[in-house]
């Protein structure tokens, strides 16, 4: 299953191993078919409580994009949801409905500053 990697944020092939009766999740990333990186994102049954790890660390404030961190941040929560197992369909219709709140913001700040510049 291709998923965007909550760890590295590059899209990569979600794979599972079975260790002493545990399932453990990775990310294998892949270039020109060949396997080159594996994020390990943890144990299956805790996935939904891994930290998120931030682009927030990668770089300093000042040259820190909030929107592209934004976009980031939307697609890590919509891949979580994407390997649930457990009631994915309620899941998948909870983030639907949050997200359509967050457009809601989001055209509010477009009507806010187009108003601040007369458009
Ligand atoms: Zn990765």
């Amino acid at each position: 299953m291709t998923t965007i990697c909550p760890r590295c944020g590059e899209e990569g092939s979600l794979c599972r191993y079975r260790r002493n009766k545990r399932v453990y999740l990775y990310v294998h990333h892949y270039q020109k078919g060949k396997l080159i990186q594996k994020c390990y994102i943890g144990p299956e049954e805790y996935y939904v409580h891994t930290e998120h790890i931030l682009k927030l660390s990668l770089t300093n404030l000042n040259d820190l994009d909030f929107l592209e961190v934004a976009k980031d941040s939307i697609n890590r929560y919509i891949s979580k949801i994407e390997i649930e197992k457990i009631e994915k369909e309620r899941k998948i219709k909870e983030a639907i409905a949050k997200l359509e709140d967050f457009k809601k913001f989001i055209d509010d700040c477009i009507n806010e500053l187009k108003i601040r510049v007369k458009i």
